[in-house]
Formats: C-alpha cells, structure tokens, sequence
C-alpha cells in the first residue's frame, strides 16, 4: 500500500530522508500513514499463510524489490493460558509469547525492518543506543547482513544481553549516560546508519505483534491488551496497529482497551496517566534493576498516554516484588520463562482482576515481550531461598574451578572457613566432599598453592601439633574466592 510520513506534532508531511527519526521542524515524532487499499485484503488467504510477520508486508514501509533481511522473527505463538488462567480466576487468557523470538525479544520485528532498509540502501555501518535488548537484536541482524555495528550502552546492562552482542561481533562502546550517546550520534558519518526505537521503521516493525494477534483470535480482538512500557513503543504501535487492521477492514469495530505496565520504582507514564498528564511525569523514585522497564524519560511517552487515552485504557505499577512472583507463576504454570519486564504483565493482571478493572469473563492478551535467561543477577533472585540455591551457587564457583582446579578450588574454601594441616585437609576432602586422593597429592596442591601465592604456613598447631605445618589463606587467596 502507499504510504507517507508525517509528524504527529505539526502535521507535516515528510520525504523518506535516510535517518528519519523525527521531524526537522519541530523535532515531534514521525510515524507512517498508508492510503486506502485500492484492493480488498483477502483475509481468507492471510489466514491460510503460515506465520511469520512479513505477511504484512503491505503494511509495512519497505520498497518493492527490497531484498529481506529475516532471521526467522514475528509469527509467535499466541497461548492460551488455560493453567495460569485458572490460577488467576479469568477464563479467556493469551499470551503472545514474544520470547521465542530470534534473538529472545518483539525488537526482532522492528529490527529486521531496519536492517533490511539499512543493506537495501547501501549502507555499511549500523549504530544504536541500547539498554540492553535492542543491542542484542542489531547486534545478531547486521551480522546476517553483513553490515559493521557499533552498540552504545552503559556499564551495569544485563550480562546475557551484552553477551549475544559481543559474540555477534558487535563494537561495544560504553558511555557515562545515554545523554552522551545522543550526542555522539547526532551527526553521523556517511555510511553509518542509526537505528533508533523512535524511527517509524523500527516502529512499524513492532506493531506487527497487534496484526498478529487479532488474526490468531480469529479477528476478533480482546477486550484488553497488557504492555510492558519502557519507552513506550510498543504499546503504542498494537493501538496503531488496531486502528489500520479497522481501516483495511480487517476487523470490524475498536473495542480494546490498552494496558501499559510499568515498575514502581520508576513509573513516569503511569504518574502521568494519573495525574491526567499529556507528558511523562518526573519519575519520584529510581532504585530500580530491571533495565528495560526503568525508563526515567520514555522517548515515546506522549504517544503512549496518547493510546492509553484513546483506548479508555489504564496504566498500573507493581512492585519489584510482585515482577519476580508474576516470573515464577508464568513460568511454573505455562512454561514460559520470560524477563522481569515481560513478566510485569502477569503481576499487572493480578492487579487489574483484584481492583475490577478486569472482569473474569473478559479476553486479555499479555505481551511476553522478551526471554528471562538474559539477566544472571534476576535467574539468582528467583532461587533464592529455594533448595536449589546451594547447589546453584557451587556450580557458580565451578569458573574458579576450571582455572584453579576443582580440589585446589575446595582446599581455599576450607582454609578459608579455618586453618588447618594436611591430613586433616585430606581427610575433610574425603568425608565432607566425596574426594578421594592421595595425601601425598594433597602436598603437591598445598606446595602448588604456596608458589601461587595464595596460601601460606603459620605456627598455629598446638605443642603437640607443633611439627605440623598449619596452611592459612593469603591476602591474595582471600581475593580470588571473592
Ligand atoms: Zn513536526
């Protein structure tokens, strides 16, 4: 279909500048308008297609003959949620369950997008700003590509994440705050294109979630949609999408009503929704560990309050506490092991069926926008105090043990708790951990140690013990358990 940008401030109509992000006038955000069809979408032969987002391709900005850049993302499964539907007290649940997607997150769908446009044009570079998901994501599609990419993020992003980055091949560059990254970005070189979640690219991307998920309903969309909101995009783009699947004929009439999550500790779009603010609100509080949904300043706030408006939808908080819960519930009732923001849309449905925003006969749809392995420091959390915490935390160790050794890895830790001799090493090596080996390798350890510098001999043995050598950690032996 015919399509043109326009800026949803000023209203003026834009050419398809190479890195349009937003308006030169007026700096408001640019989104794409599509004409009328001049033809009749036919759904039945939609419906017959296999999955896969690029099926929308009419509804999408890209030119004809644009060579696609896909990994395989969009056409998730849409779940019905019959076990943690019973767990909950509501009957009709869905989630679209986003975690599958190529790199673990919805960003996959805007991503390709951009990265399709970026090749096509010929382009040799991409660089991005990321808080985490959207590093990983142009990270792994400007490999497919073939196209150079420089990330730029902050020291404190969540391991899993940087790792599918770096072992992507991408330029990682850490910068003091993304304010400065903004900065460096501004003026681009030639040949470097900037991918940015306020492009109407990346964002008609996105909004391919909605399409799906009213065609998985058999065209008959929900009564409530729930969206994790860090930026706001996402949910703005379903609303979008809503609105152009009426348009097109796709669906008959608008009944939806969009709900956006946010964490309580950092919450400027529900602060606003409250307060009935057409802006993001200062966030009061910022103590927060999940990256994604700690957005202080959502770039795409205004349009985010917009649709919650349009929709008579809502906007909630829920507690750090209550994410981690919403993780295990959704992962030991439907098997979704998802990430603390995908998950807030479980804690928030709890909320909403608890406060009658949501009635137990209504059709809710929760977006699982991304996969719960990407974080260490939450997968830990969640195990905490659970018997599996123990073990857990031995295997942990196990990186010091393929330096060090396992059975010189064990002698540190028992020196560590007291000072002792050899024998009586040998003997808790064998009794307390199952290790049986010869005392006279256990003197070979101990002699290997004290080279290394991380043990060393004191005179402690009582008289009677006086011969016998009693070992003791090193400042630096204390150091490297730590
Ligand atoms: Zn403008």
């Amino acid at each position: 279909m015919k399509f043109r940008f326009s800026c949803i401030k000023c209203g003026k109509h834009l050419e398809e500048k190479e890195n349009l992000v937003s308006c030169p006038s007026c700096g408001g955000q640019v989104l794409v308008f599509y004409e009328q069809p001049s033809f009749v979408v036919n759904k039945e032969k939609l419906t017959k297609t296999p999955p896969n987002m690029w099926k929308y391709l009419f509804l999408l900005p890209l030119m004809e003959g644009d060579l696609i850049i896909s990994l395989g993302e969009g056409g998730t499964f849409l779940q019905k949620a019959e076990r943690l539907g019973e767990e909950l007290g509501i009957k009709h649940l869905y989630l679209k369950n986003e975690t599958v997607n190529p790199t673990g997150s919805f960003l996959d769908r805007g991503v390709s997008i951009e990265i399709t446009r970026a090749k096509n044009r010929g382009y040799s570079n991409v660089k991005c700003i990321s808080r985490g998901n959207l590093g990983a994501s142009v990270a792994a599609y400007s490999a497919k590509a073939g196209l150079g990419c420089t990330i730029y993020t902050r020291l404190g992003i969540e391991l899993g994440k940087l790792y599918q980055a770096i072992v992507c091949g991408a330029d990682i560059r850490f910068v003091k705050t993304y304010d400065d990254a903004i900065r460096m970005l501004e003026y681009p070189c030639k040949g470097d294109y900037i991918i940015s979640i306020t492009s109407p690219f990346f964002l008609e991307g996105i909004k391919t979630t909605g399409y799906e998920v009213c065609e998985q309903l058999d065209w008959s969309p929900p009564e409530f949609f729930i969206v994790p909101v860090g930026e706001g995009g996402h949910l703005s783009m379903i609303w979008k999408a809503l609105r152009e699947l009426s348009y097109v004929g796709l669906i008959k009439d608008i009944h939806s009503k969009m709900i956006g999550v946010q964490a309580k500790n950092c919450s400027p779009i529900v602060d606003a929704f409250t307060r009935k603010l057409n802006k993001p609100a200062k966030p009061k509080d910022f103590g927060m560990t999940f990256h994604d949904i700690a957005v202080k300043q959502p770039m795409l706030g205004e349009l985010c309050l917009k649709a919650l408006k349009e929709s008579n939808g809502y906007a909630l908080a829920v507690s750090e506490k209550r994410i981690l819960e919403a993780m295990r519930l959704l992962a030991k009732c439907e098997g979704i092991f998802a990430e603390p923001a995908a998950a807030s849309t479980i804690a928030a449905l709890k909320l909403a069926l608890e406060d009658r925003i949501i009635e137990r006969s209504d059709k809710v749809v929760c977006i699982i926008t991304g996969a719960g392995l990407k974080d260490p420091a939450v997968v830990k959390n969640l195990i905490k105090h659970s018997t599996m915490e123990t073990p857990i935390s031995l295997m942990l160790t196990s990186s010091l043990d393929s330096r060090l050794g396992k059975t010189k890895h064990l002698i540190l830790k028992i020196l560590q708790k007291y000072p002792t001799y050899g024998y009586l090493l040998w003997k808790t090596l064998a009794q307390e951990f199952d290790l049986r080996i010869t005392l006279p390798s256990i003197y070979q350890h101990l002699q290997e140690l004290m080279v290394a510098g991380l043990i060393t001999v004191i005179n402690e043995g009582r008289r009677s013990e006086r011969k016998k050598k009693v070992y003791v950690l090193t400042k630096k032996g204390e150091e490297i358990l730590s």
